[in-house]
Order: structure tokens, then sequence, then C-alpha cells
């Protein structure tokens, strides 16, 4: 390099260097086209370079400048969480709505059915020790009924995680018993399936908590054989008491009430133009949650990323940057943890718009995005990992995931054969709380699940403008029930 080369080097970098402290004083305005800087000495210039603002740009610029998820969660983030058919569901379900009319979202409705839901107001489990003692923090799993006014009283067996193997080795032992398992390893309510073919009193998990115990679904419908959830420090003195060949018997009593509710489904569109006007994208996460803690990463936080990605995609498309070309359909799905009611119910009563739906996109604590997983057809992991090449800013795994199973709301539209999907990530260490008291707040990562709703949108707004679908509707005689 020359001494010319290097003097013009020198000045550029100077120049750049001053061009740098000029825009740090400056205030930028953006516009479509261009950037507008005022300085600070009122002398306004514009950078005339243009840069090539897409959709997918703007979108994650508005959800990380303007983004209102954070708000929307602390205000649905409430005490006693969001048990389908209580008034906090109720209110929940009016919040939703609202802010959906006033982000400027159509056709915005709440659409009835009706559940059983399930609440306890009283659970005692007291050890049969001379003199008795109760154990603390012990609560019912979902859909036990009250037991008897003078409680239920059984001796206790260990079955580790009660999986297939523990029942079968222990035989006629469990009839008349209640089964003690270790929390993991599978769903609580396939133990209990299992402890109650085996002829069981009921069944107690062991939290993997110390402090709290971890509520959830427990009997598919309303049933007597009694569940509980205990603290994990006093679950393992009882296992280090029984693994020792001690005889222990406790006493379980549990109050609870099983009613006929009429929750809602809440739905929203941004409606589409063109000739897939028609067609639908259904961007959807449960809003009831566990009345334990405030029920905000379980799944307010679901809940909040897709009202954070239809509030940004409304606002574009209000500025007239961006028509979508299919309707997106946002849908609020209450009974989730109760056995996926709202959306076994949606389906239900939308069999002429399953043809339509070209994809499902269920969130279901997202946290910070890592990962897409896909439901259904064979080919959809192949479609999400070409779209996830166009969010390099973001971690996400290279390989898409690609699953069958029914934990979540995509699962009544995966059995019709609708495509459907998922992102999922890392939701810090909060994670540990849900289904327990301590699922507040203060325990979801907000900035990280921001994230989330910044790729939903990207996500979403692609599908909406695809020239073809990128499968066809499956076939539902695929997917077996669970
Ligand atoms: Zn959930």
């Amino acid at each position: 390099m020359g001494k010319r080369a290097n003097a013009k080097l020198a000045m550029a970098y100077r120049q750049m260097r001053g061009g740098v402290m000029v825009v740090l004083m400056a205030a930028v305005s953006l516009s479509g086209t261009g950037c507008t800087v005022t300085t600070t000495e009122t002398s306004t210039y514009t950078i005339s370079h243009k840069w090539p603002d897409t959709p997918d740009r703007q979108l994650i610029a508005e959800v990380m400048s303007n983004g209102e998820l954070a708000m929307n969660l602390r205000e649905l983030s409430m005490p006693g969480g969001r048990v389908s058919g209580t008034e906090n569901a109720f209110a929940a379900e009016r919040y939703v709505a609202d802010r959906c009319r006033a982000y400027g979202l159509t056709n915005v409705r709440l659409e009835p059915f009706t559940m059983t839901t399930w609440l306890d107001d009283r659970t005692v489990l007291t050890v049969l020790d001379d003199p008795p003692w109760e154990v603390e923090g012990a609560l019912s799993l979902g859909n036990c009924l009250s037991t008897p006014a003078e409680g239920l009283t059984a001796p206790l067996i260990y079955l580790n995680q009660g999986q297939p193997e523990d029942f079968e080795a222990a035989g006629d032992a469990v009839a008349g018993r209640i089964v003690l398992v270790r929390e993991g390893g599978g769903h609580r309510g396939s133990k209990m399936a299992r402890a109650v073919e085996a002829g069981a009193a009921g069944m107690i998990q062991v939290s993997r908590l110390d402090d709290r115990s971890r509520v959830g679904q427990c009997h598919r419908t309303p049933r007597p054989e009694p569940g509980l959830a205990i603290p994990g420090k006093p679950g393992k003195q009882i296992i280090e008491r029984l693994e020792a060949g001690e005889e222990m018997r406790v006493n379980v009593l549990i109050e609870a009430k099983a009613w006929e509710a009429s929750p809602h489904n809440v739905v929203a569109e941004i409606p589409g133009s063109g000739p897939h006007a028609d067609e639908l994208i259904l961007i959807t996460a449960h809003l009831d949650g566990w009345h334990l803690g405030e029920a905000a990463m379980d799944n307010g936080s679901g809940s909040v990323t897709i009202l954070e990605a239809a509030r940004a995609l409304a606002r574009l498309v209000k500025a007239g940057y961006w028509q979508p070309g299919r309707t997106l359909r946002f849908v609020w799905f209450m009974g989730e943890e109760h056995g996926l009611h709202g959306s076994k119910a949606y389906v239900e009563a939308h069999p002429d718009e399953l043809d339509r739906m070209i994809m499902v996109i269920n969130l279901d604590m997202p946290g910070e995005p890592r990962s897409f997983t896909t439901f259904g057809h064979t080919k959809l992991p192949e479609f999400f990992a070409e779209l996830r090449a166009d969010l390099a800013g973001y971690e996400i795994a290279e390989k898409v995931g690609h699953s069958n199973g029914f934990w979540s709301d995509h699962a009544p539209f995966m059995q019709e054969g609708v495509p459907a999907m998922t992102i999922s990530g890392e939701l810090g260490p909060g994670v540990k709380f849900y289904h327990s008291s301590g699922d507040t707040y203060d325990s979801v990562d907000t900035r990280g699940t921001l994230d989330s709703s910044a790729v939903l949108a990207v996500l979403v707004r692609r599908l909406a403008d695809l020239e073809e679908r990128p499968v066809p509707r499956g076939d539902p005689s695929a997917f077996s029930s669970e």
C-alpha cells in the first residue's frame, strides 16, 4: 500500500470518527426510504444510502422497541392463577380481548364452550405416627374429588418414579395402599392411571422442589382416588423410612369442587387480502393456568408472546407497510390444563375451516427462542429449517424437531391432520417453578420471551405471504389418540 493510499485511509477514518460523533448527538427518525438525522445544532441532513427495510426488519424493530409484552404479562399475572371458569380467568379473557381491540385487530370475539373444571379448597396429609403430624405444603392434584369428611386412611407403598416395571414388581401389594412416587419419568396422570388399575387407594407424588409442591392434571375426569403432591423435603424423609422397611400409614383429606363451567376461547384476526385470503394461519396459546402462584410462566408467557406478535403485525398493517395474503387468526384457549378442553372444543366447533388452516403455531412457555418443533406432516421440519436460516440473529437450532406428542393445544389440530409447530426455548432459572406457587411474574425471563414474539411475528408474516401452502393437510388417521 502506497503513501497516498495511507493518507486517504487516514482521512476516511477521521471522517468516519466525525460521523460517529455527529450521530451520537443526533435524534434519528426512520422512514421507509432513508434516515433523517437532526443534530443538536439544528442542522439537518439525510443519510443518502437506502437499505432494504423489509417487513421482517420492521417487525423485529417494532417488537423490540415498542413491545408491550412485559406490561401485558404483569396484568395477567394474577395471584390465584387463571383456572378455567373462575373470576380471574374471565377477567383475563376480557383483558386479552380488550387489548386486541386496542391494537386494531378485527373480529374480536369470545367463543364459549363447556367443560368440567376443578379447584381444591383444602388438602391435608397426616402421617399417622405417634403423635400424628401434618405434611406442610401438601396439595391436591387436578380432578381429584373430595374425600369423605374424616379423610381416607391407608398404608403407604413406595414405587420409585411409578414406572410400569415398578408396579409390576410390587404386584398385589399395591391394592388398598397409597402409592408414593417421585416426580419425573413421565406424566403424573399416567402414574395415577397405573395406580388406579392396580387397585391403589390413591397416589402421592414427591416434588423435585424441596420446599414446594408441583401440581397438575391427575385424573382425566373427576375421580374419587386422591392424588397429592408434597414438597421434596418431607417426601424424602418418608421415602427413607419406607425404604428402611418401616410400615407407615397416612390420612388424606381433600376438599375440592368440580363443576360445569363455560369459559371462552378468545379469538381475534388480522384479515388477509388477495387470492388466499380465506386461508388461515392460527397463532395460539392457552390462557388458563393453575391456581398456585400467578400462572405467569405457564402460560401467561405464551399468551403475551402471541399478543405481542399480534400487536406488531397489526401495527405494520395499519402503517401501510404490509398486507397479509392470508388471514391471521389469534386464539387464546381456556381449559388446557384440565385436558386441552378449549382447543378440542375449538376444533369441534370449526370443522369446515380445518382444510383452510395452513398452519397452527402454538406457544406454551416459549422462553428465549432456541428451537422449532413441528407436529404432524413429516415435510414440515425441512420447511421451517429454511425459514430459520433467515433469523440469523437468534440462536435457533439448525435441526428442527418433529414430534407427534400430545402435551399442549396443538394436539387436537395435529389429530385432524392440520400442520402445526411450536417455538421452544430457554426459560432461565425460573423454569423449575412451573406448576408451583413459584410461577409468578418474577420467575419469567421477559426479555428472552420478547425475542420469541419477534421470531413468531417473522414466521407468521412469511407464512401469510407464501404462494403455496407449505404442506397439504395430512391424513387424520395417521395420528392415533394418546
Ligand atoms: Zn402450559
